[in-house]
């Protein structure tokens, strides 16, 4: 592979990388699978406390890794 070529690889796989951590940084819990889910409850006009409470995300750290 040609340099330039390694250069776009890296870009676009980093476009393409997850936003959302794997686990909560604080508590150490699987968020990762809850993230599309929960934007999803969101569209349909759930409030996001609710939305958390379907999908067990019960602490604010890991409230707090999915907001943001
Ligand atoms: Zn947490």
């Amino acid at each position: 592979m040609e340099t330039s070529n390694i250069k776009n690889y890296l870009t676009e796989w980093r476009r393409s990388a997850i936003i959302i951590p794997i686990r909560c940084f604080s508590c150490g819990k699987l968020i990762a699978h809850v993230y599309k889910p929960y934007l999803e409850l969101l569209e349909k006009g759930e409030p996001s406390e609710k939305a958390f409470k379907e999908l067990g995300i019960e602490r604010f750290c890991c409230k707090r890794m999915i907001v943001n």
